[in-house]
């Protein structure tokens, strides 16, 4: 699944190409995909004649923001990403389109989606900010200090990956970036979070930052479904230490990097560096 860097390359391809255009059409063989408003033939209508006015990201949500007080929210989900003309249609993964945006000025946004998760929302701007006030702070923002990032875990209990993966607790965190972070902090992933001493937390909090930027530095993740907008694999491969990495030497202490399932999800992590 789009983790908060690969939305965010999304976001920033996006923002290059797409700003200040209006959508004149849209068109779906999947409108399920259309969760708001919920008759497919409504968000049609609403969308016509919009404008982008912002194109940003709050969590693992892309979001155009429109002319007349409205937002038309994307969430990419399992294997979904957007993709604007012209992209690369060599990449199968690109093919599977199920809905599809015309602009004013000929080209399209599409939305590649082989398991047909994907999200697709619109709706009055302030009623979609009140929506996110459930989400948790967003890690990469200047005003998210250790102080703040601290006083999340005050009286929390449970296996530190999973609570980091909550989109409540911090916004955009999935498997990857989660575990990649607690590599690099030398936390196991099955440590409750209670045990955790000031330390660790504060390696942490500087492992989440930094990981989430060099996923972004490299423009997402090469070895899931995403693609960004040009329909290209991001190349965050060449730093990842951990994940998908069972069986291989730790690039630390050369131990052999383990799987543990935490909440039916795979996590990656050095038995050496990362104790228990
Ligand atoms: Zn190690």
């Amino acid at each position: 699944m789009p983790e908060l860097p690969e939305v965010q390359t999304t976001v920033n391809g996006l923002q290059k190409r797409v700003l200040g255009r209006t959508f004149v059409r849209v068109w779906s063989d999947w409108q399920k995909t259309v969760t708001f408003p919920r008759k497919f033939a409504a968000f049609k209508k609403q969308l016509k004649g919009k404008k982008i006015l912002r194109v940003w990201r709050r969590g693992k949500n892309v979001i155009f923001e429109l002319s007349d007080g409205y937002s038309l929210l994307i969430h990419m989900k399992m294997t979904g990403h957007l993709l604007v003309e012209p992209w690369n249609t060599q990449d199968p993964m690109n093919g599977y389109l199920h809905i599809m945006f015309f602009l004013d000025d000929g080209r399209k946004i599409a939305l590649s989606d082989l398991r047909k998760f994907a999200k697709v929302e619109l709706r009055p701007t302030k009623e979609l900010l009140q929506i996110f006030e459930g989400l948790g702070p967003e890690p990469l923002e200047k005003i998210f200090t250790f102080e703040k990032f601290e006083k999340l875990f005050v009286r929390k209990k449970g296996k530190v990956k999973e609570i980091i993966m909550r989109p409540s607790f911090i916004a955009g965190i999935g498997n990857i970036y989660a575990s990649e972070a607690l590599w690099w902090a030398k936390i196991h992933p099955a440590k409750d979070v209670s045990r955790l001493n000031a330390r660790e937390l504060k390696l942490l909090y500087g492992a989440i930052k930094k990981v989430l930027q060099l996923g972004i530095n490299f423009g997402g993740d090469s070895f899931s479904d995403y693609r960004d907008v040009d329909g290209n694999k991001g190349e965050f491969e060449g730093s990842k230490k951990v994940y998908q990495r069972e069986g291989e030497k730790c690039f630390r202490c050369k131990s052999v990097i383990k799987r543990l399932v935490i909440a039916q999800r795979s996590s990656f992590y050095c038995p050496r560096c990362q104790r228990l």
